[in-house]
């Protein structure tokens, strides 16, 4: 049997990380099997749909690095198909049509209220012979199991049971003929040969439903696997109060798509004390049993560490690209010296970088041209005590034997030991604030070494006349 597993997001404008996390669980649980990960976009909302939030759910899965197999199914597209079986369902009896007015419905709803029942649809129709009203168009509904009890045996939730009083006769084609949600799903996962439905446990409830539906077609039943939710570090559900919620947020935050699937797989899934998983490794181990039962609590300082564990590992010349695309946004300009530049600081860039907005921040001063600000720390450095020390420094710069990160560190130690009592820090602060405009920075001698000594006099200079 191929592994068929299915993506299937509604297009809300932005990718949730409960999304994401879905989506890699999918992806991963198809790439450990050799099978495929289909894409369905759940579209029928037309009210909310638009062109910019599929992309924005594409966009997203893009960015984690997550890809599927063959073209993305349009779950509106496929209306007339969920039709189809809602009628072949009335016509082997298991559906029938329902003429209740809205006036009616409103007082079962009562009635089952005042009873305290859970369903209220008192299944007038489902074997009424009764002549239709005239000029009703009548909804179809699904003939429910009336009573026994109803399972469904799911791979993280284990048996779930509910008496079949508690379903009642659903509507699977509305009065308009479009379908509900409910047929429509069962109708795309089965021919699109889904065999696991790896989802969210928010529609645990909605799987027995679909069970009747999977029932009455002759269909085999997917295996299940509903993850908990995901929570806060508070252990409220994660919101916006939290902090960010999108995919597309942690990207503009800075962290790797690498650093961001390591992360997603620990929330809700273990391989032993395991933390740092690539996706090799994570695509080696992945399973349903490894899904923990109980919700997961976002952990910000798990996940930096995760991101910095990444960082440390990517590619110089890929974190090099990756801030420029940032300084872009900043309307910064990376010509081909500043490239040299962050390419020959990289290595102490990326192991001090949690991020790379961080980073980016970090390695500002080397892309940057005069004129720059300095920030407040910096601009605090230069007073006339900071501005005597480097000029100290400019005069000496002509005297170093070669100009390298060695030889710089010697001298601003000697220049440390004649005026400041060896005090190197009360050298290096005023010299950073001028050559970087801000309070802190990678080494700064290595900085000097990479500037080259031009660039150093000359922004020694141009801190001097402020
Ligand atoms: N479209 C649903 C959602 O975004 C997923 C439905 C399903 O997995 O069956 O929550």
């Amino acid at each position: 049997m191929t592994v068929i597993t299915r993506f299937p997001p509604s297009p809300t404008g932005f990718m949730h990380i409960g999304t994401a996390r879905t989506g890699l669980f999918n992806w991963l649980f198809a790439k450990h099997h050799g099978g495929k990960m289909l894409f369905r976009i759940e579209d029928t909302d037309r009210a909310r749909h638009s062109e910019e939030a599929v992309a924005a759910i594409v966009n997203g899965l893009h960015w984690l690095g997550l890809d599927w197999d063959g073209d993305i199914i349009s779950q509106f597209g496929r209306a007339d198909r969920h039709a189809e079986i809602a009628h072949e369902l009335l016509k082997s009896g298991k559906a029938y049509y329902c003429y209740c007015s809205p006036e009616e419905l409103e007082q079962m709803r009562e009635t089952a209220k005042a009873e305290g029942r859970v369903t209220f649809y008192d299944r007038r129709w489902r074997d009424s012979t009764a002549t239709p009203p005239e000029g009703v168009k009548p909804v179809i509904r699904i003939k429910s199991p009336l009573s026994g009890e109803r399972i469904v045996h799911d791979k993280v939730q284990g048996d779930v049971k509910v008496d079949a009083e508690q379903l009642d006769d659903f509507i699977i084609l509305r009065a308009d003929g479009t379908p509900t949600y409910m047929l429509a799903v069962v109708v795309d996962d089965h021919d699109m040969g889904v065999t696991h439905v790896i989802r969210g446990d928010d529609h645990l409830n909605n799987t027995f439903r679909q069970n009747v539906l999977y029932e009455a077609m002759g269909w085999d039943i997917p295996v299940y696997a509903h993850l908990p939710l995901i929570l806060g570090p508070d252990g409220a559900k994660l919101s916006k109060r939290h902090g960010a919620t999108s995919v597309e947020e942690y990207r503009d935050m800075g962290y790797l798509p690498e650093a961001m699937r390591n992360y997603l797989l620990r929330l809700g899934w273990a391989h032993g004390d395991d933390e740092i998983i690539n996706t090799p490794q994570a695509i080696e181990w992945f399973n349903l049993e490894g899904i923990g039962q109980s919700a997961s609590r976002f952990d910000f300082d798990k996940l930096n560490h995760v991101n910095a564990h990444y960082m440390k590992l990517a590619d110089n010349a890929r974190l090099t690209d990756l801030v420029t695309d940032i300084y872009k946004l900043r309307n910064i300009e990376v010509t081909d010296t500043g490239r040299t530049r962050l390419l020959a600081q990289m290595d102490e860039l990326k192991s001090r970088a949690k991020n790379l907005v961080q980073l980016a921040d970090d390695a500002e001063f080397l892309v940057k041209d005069i004129p720059y600000d300095f920030d407040e720390k910096a601009a605090a450095q230069l007073n006339d005590d900071g501005k005597f020390i480097i000029k100290e420094i400019a005069n000496g710069l002509d005297l170093i034997p070669a100009f390298t990160a060695t030889e710089l560190e010697k001298f601003c130690k000697d220049v440390a030991a004649m005026h400041r009592n060896g005090k190197l820090g009360q050298v290096m602060m005023p010299l950073r604030a001028a050559l970087t405009g801000r309070g802190s920075s990678p080494s700064l001698v290595h900085a000097m070494e990479i500037l080259g000594k031009d660039e150093v006099k000359a922004r020694i200079e141009y801190a001097l006349e402020k």
